[in-house]
Parts: C-alpha cells; sequence; structure tokens
C-alpha cells in the first residue's frame, strides 16, 4: 500500500469511526455514507469483514415495513435512511437506502437479510410497488401514507437501476426472474425513450455520463445489452471515448481536439460535452464501456493516463480521500468512485453492482 492509500484509508475509516455511533443524528446520508466508506475499504484490500461485522446489526435495525391496503393487503419493506424518521404506519424505506444496506451487508459478509425469505419477499414487494404503471420508470420512494409511487420525486433512470439492482441481489437472474415483480418491458421501452440521437442516454436528450451508466447497468443485470440498435452501440461508445480529457485529440476513434479542456483534466473524464473533469465520471464512462464493449475498452481509451489523473491530481496528498477535480475537498462519494475506476481498470470490480469483484464472486452475482 503507497503512503496515498494508506492516507486514504485513513481518511475513511475517521469518517466510519463517528458512525454508527450518532446513531441519533438525523443524518439521512448515513447508509450511503457507510456504503461508500465499506466499499472503498474492502476495494482496497482492507479486511472489512472482522472490522466492520459489528455494522450488520445497525444497518438492520434500519429496516422498516409497511402494511399497503387495497383490493388485497400486504407488507412491503425496505431500509430508511434515520430511525428518526421511522414512525409507525408511516412508509419511510427508499430504494437507494435499501440497496446501500444491502450491498454493505454483502461486503461486511452477513447474509441475515439475504437468506430471510420473508424479508426478501417483503422487498421484491416494495420493489415492484415503486415502479410507475403508465411508464415503467421508477420512484426512490412511496408517499407516506397511502404507500403509491410518490408523486413528487423524480423518476429518472437511477432509480430504474436501482430497482433492477435490489432484484438482481435477491435473486432474479432471467427477464421471466423479474417479470414476476415488475414489468420489464414497460421498464425496457422506458430506458430506449432515453437513448440520446448522438449516443448515450440522458434525461431530456442531453447525453450524460452517469445516466448512461445507469442505463447500461440496468440493461446488463437484465441480459439485454444485446437488444440495443448496432449503430447506437457504436455511437455510444464513441461518446463515451470521447469524454477522455486530452490536449492530444480523442485516443482511438477520432481525431478532433476536445473542445474544453484544462491541463489538470487530462486523462480524467467529462460527464456531459464542454465541462470540465471529475472523478466520478472515470468510473461511470469506463464502466459503460466496459459493458459495451467486454474487455476490449482498455484499448479504447488511455488508463495510465485516468489512473495518473486520479492518483496525481484528485487523490488528495495531505489527508487522504478523492476529490471532485484538483480544486475542490475530497469527500467519500469521489472517494468511492475514484478507487472503483481505479480498480476497474485492474479488473477487481464489478460495475454494474458497483462493489469489489471478490464481494459479487463470492455471492454468486
Ligand atoms: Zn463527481
Amino acid at each position: 500500500m503507497t503512503n496515498n492509500t494508506k492516507k486514504t484509508v485513513k481518511f475513511i475509516s475517521r469518517h466510519l469511526s463517528l458512525l454508527p455511533s450518532q446513531q441519533q443524528c438525523n443524518d439521512i446520508n448515513k447508509m450511503a455514507i457507510i456504503f461508500y466508506s465499506i466499499v472503498s475499504l474492502s476495494a482496497l484490500d482492507v479486511d472489512v469483514i472482522p472490522q466492520y461485522s459489528g455494522y450488520a446489526e445497525w444497518i438492520r435495525s434500519h429496516y422498516k415495513t409497511s402494511i399497503v391496503v387495497g383490493e388485497d393487503k400486504f407488507i412491503i419493506g425496505g431500509f430508511t435512511g434515520s430511525l428518526n424518521m421511522a414512525v409507525p404506519n408511516v412508509t419511510t424505506m427508499s430504494l437507494p437506502n435499501t440497496l446501500f444496506a444491502l450491498l454493505i451487508l454483502l461486503t461486511i459478509d452477513d447474509e441475515t437479510i439475504l437468506t430471510d425469505n420473508k424479508i426478501t419477499n417483503e422487498i421484491r414487494r416494495f420493489v415492484s410497488r415503486c415502479q410507475i404503471k403508465s411508464h415503467g420508470g421508477f420512484v426512490s420512494t412511496l408517499d407516506y401514507h397511502t404507500s403509491e409511487p410518490s408523486p413528487i420525486d423524480s423518476h429518472d433512470l437511477r432509480f430504474s437501476y436501482i430497482a433492477v439492482a435490489i432484484l438482481y441481489i435477491l435473486g432474479c437472474r432471467t427477464v421471466e426472474d423479474f417479470d414476476r415483480f415488475i414489468d420489464v418491458n414497460k421498464l425496457l421501452d422506458f430506458i430506449s425513450k432515453r437513448q440520446c440521437d448522438i449516443g448515450a442516454f440522458g434525461e431530456d436528450s442531453e447525453p450524460h455520463a452517469g445516466y448512461t451508466s445507469c442505463a447500461l447497468s440496468t440493461l446488463h443485470l437484465l441480459k439485454k445489452v444485446g437488444a440495443l440498435p448496432k449503430q447506437f452501440k457504436d455511437d455510444t461508445i464513441e461518446w463515451l471515448v470521447m469524454r477522455q480529457v486530452s490536449n492530444l485529440g480523442c485516443m482511438s476513434l477520432q481525431d478532433e481536439l476536445n473542445e474544453s479542456y484544462d491541463l489538470a483534466d487530462i486523462g480524467g473524464f467529462q460527464g456531459r460535452e464542454n465541462k470540465f473533469a471529475d472523478t466520478c465520471y472515470a468510473f461511470w464512462c469506463l464502466n459503460s464501456l466496459s459493458i459495451l464493449t467486454n474487455d476490449n475498452w482498455r484499448q479504447l481509451v488511455k488508463t495510465e493516463l485516468v489512473e495518473k489523473y486520479l492518483a496525481e491530481t484528485t487523490e488528495n496528498k495531505l489527508v487522504g480521500g478523492y476529490q471532485k477535480n484538483n480544486e475542490s475537498d475530497p469527500d467519500l462519494y469521489h472517494t468511492c468512485l475514484g478507487i472503483a475506476a481505479m480498480e476497474l481498470i485492474h479488473g477487481n470490480f464489478d460495475g454494474p453492482l458497483c462493489i469489489p469483484a471478490k464481494v459479487a464472486t463470492k455471492y454468486n452475482l
């Protein structure tokens, strides 16, 4: 482990040591903070199982159920971000907290939830409930009282991905499996409507690397990447490759110069055209390329330049952790995705599930 990596491990551990002792703190992002931390440490080969297995009980205490009363009565279940929000008979679980909780439990090797049929069925019913019947996309939460899809919640591609990832972790592998809980055709239609004319996916017809990664990861888990039109796939690969910032023009497919770049950004990836590079987009772009091209993607981009950008420009030399770019402070989200991008390059990371490959392999994911 290099000195910088040791500092990064310290940076992450420091954040974790503050949680979950602050159980009363009403930070609804706690589950996300623990997820980014535990996954980062595991990816850096810190032995998180003995060190953090004590978190399992705390995570499980955030599992909540609600009774849905309609034509028939049934129970749904999922994870809430904060126990302060968990009031009886009020639906507070969310799809992101549920995915974070399940992935943390897998990473610290706690199968209690995953092997409990009653709980896994409640979670599947919750996921099913979050799909919007009219267009097939997903919201992240349900209305507090009616448990109907929240009318005020966004339904962008992130939540479709999260819904499918949860079902995948809970055992769905074929379209038939998924169809027992969600309408796969409607979801595929919803995703295809977000394909942009010049390639990649986005809301409002503007290609965006984050949404592209969500759409492609969803299709990957549904085993539907092969159904994408060839021209769209080629355009998407080209668009993604062009996101790597370079002063030499983009590497393999075109000779044009990228229009906007900052010298400090060279090697990094931007999330949209004409934007500055950002650590997290290295992961979103590389994950998308790895889904579309299997292993060939390493020849399409300059992996050594991404690594150089991450290690020299965005990993903080003083306090450890990764920052968004050369001008910001380190945070856990960019730390996790910086490490994820590095490990993806070295074949040690499961991009579509956003966990170390060793964890995915252990659970046959
Ligand atoms: Zn970012």
